[in-house]
């Protein structure tokens, strides 16, 4: 193994690692093992299933594709273990302190197994810490989600090409996915629950597509024990054949760690970051979900590596300072 050189920060007190990582997603293992491979000292802290968690199977993934997600950090964890430069702890990142002293920060971790609160330095921290979904509150969206109930036809559209599918959604969201989600199958239906708040030649569009519209209030959704969508069914009773259903779901982060260290959060609830990742706190980046990009493990894992590239670039540049 080669040798770590360690930081020439002459003017500046010594940090515990040079890159700490929060969340060990598809975005903080990639970042990881591109710092790690730049003889950074690094720390991988992770609490918490990824988003994809409920999903069997992780798709459009070069090299991976259908790949469980659970495997896929698996596989990603152990790629990493050839890194002594990278290590991991399985904590929850509670506070980021910024340290004038080292002009670094503290980070307080909660350790998943329980025990008292440990704390570690660093030089920079990446937020990898993604979204979590919250699902519209109808019985069996919850309990088919990533089976039955899908968030993304680039991710699952494949797996059910031809076959009976749905729309959930209304306004400008629900009509646009759901002429997208026409690519995939001809037998498509948007169920608005509600209003469809469509204008006369958005539904003239549709109409053209073979699209209908249901504007019933969606009472359930009946699947079977594996999670495949079966009916979905209105609140008139009448029940909808249908084998899957496409949703925009609405989002929340994961971690209030940017917002609460004064990073710049926009409108959608997403970190704001320039080109490279840096968020608008120096010596703070973020990756992934969190940021605005589409929402894909690959393009997650690209972000996480172009992050870690910046982070090392900035870290070379205090370096050479001396
Ligand atoms: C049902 C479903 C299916 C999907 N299928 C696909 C697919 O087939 N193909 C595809 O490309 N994409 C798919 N996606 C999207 C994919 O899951 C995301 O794009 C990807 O997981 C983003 O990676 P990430 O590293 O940004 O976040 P995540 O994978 O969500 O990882 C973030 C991690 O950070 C942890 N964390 C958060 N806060 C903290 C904290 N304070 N301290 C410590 N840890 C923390 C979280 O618990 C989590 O483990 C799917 C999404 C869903 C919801």
């Amino acid at each position: 193994m080669p040798r770590v050189r360690p930081p020439r920060r002459l003017h500046l007190p010594p940090t515990d690692f040079d890159a700490v990582i929060v969340g060990g997603g598809s975005a903080g293992l990639s970042a990881a093992l591109t710092l790690g491979r730049c003889c950074r000292r690094v720390l991988v802290c992770s609490s918490g299933p990824p988003r994809n968690a409920a999903s069997p199977g992780v798709h459009s993934f070069f090299t991976r594709d259908g790949t469980k997600p659970s495997e896929l950090l698996r596989l990603g964890r152990e790629e990493l273990a050839a890194y002594p430069t990278v290590s991991f702890r399985d904590a929850l990142v509670t506070a980021i302190t910024p340290e004038p002293t080292t002009q670094g920060f503290t980070l307080t971790m909660a350790p998943e197994r329980g025990g008292p609160d440990l704390t570690c330095t660093t030089r920079k921290v990446l937020l990898a810490t993604g979204v979590s979904d919250d699902l519209p509150p109808i019985s069996g969206m919850r309990e088919l989600w990533g089976t039955g109930v899908l968030h993304c036809p680039y991710c699952h559209g494949w797996e059910v090409q031809g076959q009976r599918l749905a729309v959930y959604g209304r306004g400008k969201t629900g009509w646009g996915l759901v002429q997208l989600v026409s690519r995939w199958s001809r037998d498509v239906i948007l169920c608005t629950d509600g209003p469809a708040g469509i204008t006369e030649h958005g539904r003239q569009r549709l109409r053209r597509l073979g699209i209908s519209v249901r504007e019933e209030k969606v009472l359930r959704l009946e699947g079977t024990a594996k999670g495949q969508l079966k009916q979905i069914v209105f609140e008139s009773g009448e029940p909808l054949t249908r084998d899957a259903v496409f949703l925009h779901s609405e989002q929340r982060q994961r971690s209030t760690l940017a917002q609460e260290s004064g990073c710049r959060i926009l409108k959608s609830g997403a970190v704001w970051t320039d080109k490279k990742g840096q968020t608008t706190q120096k010596g703070i980046y973020a990756a992934g979900d969190t940021t605005p990009a589409p929402q894909q493990a690959i393009i997650a894992a690209a972000e996480g590596s172009l992050a870690a590239i910046a982070l090392n670039e900035a870290l070379t540049r205090e370096d050479c300072r001396g």
